[in-house]
């Protein structure tokens, strides 16, 4: 498969402090690529490289050294800037940050009118991307009525709009409760399977990023991990030694296992522990 984004020898770090001390490297020798149509899952602690590492997909950030590629294009040069805003769209934690219009609908339009896009062409996008997210019924709602789960499905829609190929979220579920983290992820999973948007989901939740195709774990500004799922979490000291967990549902089939139990603890969710235990039952 073709990759959509391409990091080469990936290096950048944050300007000098006001006393002008050169700071750290934020990121340093990233090497990826995102396949076009998947879903990745980035993992990391506090300061690990994340949202650095998102803001260089889309030329918030660009490298000190090394290359960022969009569909071939290199993120340093400026000329390439606006097509790869259009082709890689950013969704961030607070949803109030993002939100701009007093109507839905209207702040759904925002980013297309800014590309100059025709009014009719507009209300089709619109329309279109609200019924992606599941919010056509509330277009013509207050945005701050809304729940967060609801707001981040706006700002989801927001960048559908624009007919981004792909969707950085940056913790897009940090500020919302279960049934709003839900939602969102729902959303993502469905525009991934059904629309084929490549999606990159940086989160700090585990049982979120079991949901991805891949899982990529940043630690120190550097790639430490990466791979399915299932092999990420399968190596649950390895996590532990950065500070991050695996998730309840694998974390319990161990305990079982040391406990006694002749389970699998290649497990990542409660359905297939569920199963795991069922079978276990029966025999
Ligand atoms: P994460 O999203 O995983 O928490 P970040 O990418 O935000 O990590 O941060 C990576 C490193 O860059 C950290 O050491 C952090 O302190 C530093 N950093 C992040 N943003 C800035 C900034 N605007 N100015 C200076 N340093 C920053
Ligand atoms: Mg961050």
């Amino acid at each position: 498969m073709e990759n959509i984004i391409e990091f080469e020898n990936v290096s950048f770090r944050y300007e000098a402090d006001e006393e002008g001390k050169l700071l750290d490297l934020a990121v340093e020798n990233i090497n990826l690529g995102i396949e076009k149509g998947s879903f990745v899952a980035v993992l990391g602690h506090n300061g690990s490289g994340k949202s650095t590492l998102a803001k260089l997909t889309n030329a918030i950030n660009v490298p000190e050294s090394g290359r960022v590629l969009v569909n071939g294009l290199d993120s340093a040069d400026e000329k390439n800037t606006d097509e790869i805003r259009r082709t890689v769209g950013m969704v961030f934690q607070n949803p109030d940050n993002q939100i701009v219009a007093t109507i839905v609908e209207d702040d759904v339009a925002f980013g297309p009118e800014n590309l100059g896009i025709e009014p009719q062409e507009i209300r089709r996008r619109v329309d279109e991307a609200l019924k992606s997210v599941n919010m056509y019924d509330f277009r013509l709602s207050e945005p701050y009525k809304l729940s967060g789960g609801q707001k981040q499905r706006v700002a989801i829609a927001g960048v559908l709009a624009m007919q981004t190929q792909c969707i950085v979220l940056d913790e897009p579920t940090a500020m919302l409760d279960p049934s709003g983290r839900q939602e969102v992820i729902s959303t993502i999973k469905r525009l991934n399977k059904e629309l084929g948007i490549t999606v990159v989901l940086v989160t700090h939740f585990m049982e979120e990023a079991v949901e991805a195709d891949r899982v990529i774990v940043m630690d120190k500004g550097t790639v430490f991990a990466d791979g399915t799922a299932r092999e990420v979490f399968s190596q649950s000291e390895k996590l532990l030694a950065v500070g991050l967990d695996v998730p309840q549902a694998t974390q319990l089939a161990k305990l079982l296992k040391a406990g006694g139990i002749n389970i699998s603890t290649d497990i990542l969710n409660e359905k297939e522990c569920i199963e795991a235990l069922v079978s276990l039952l029966k025999e």
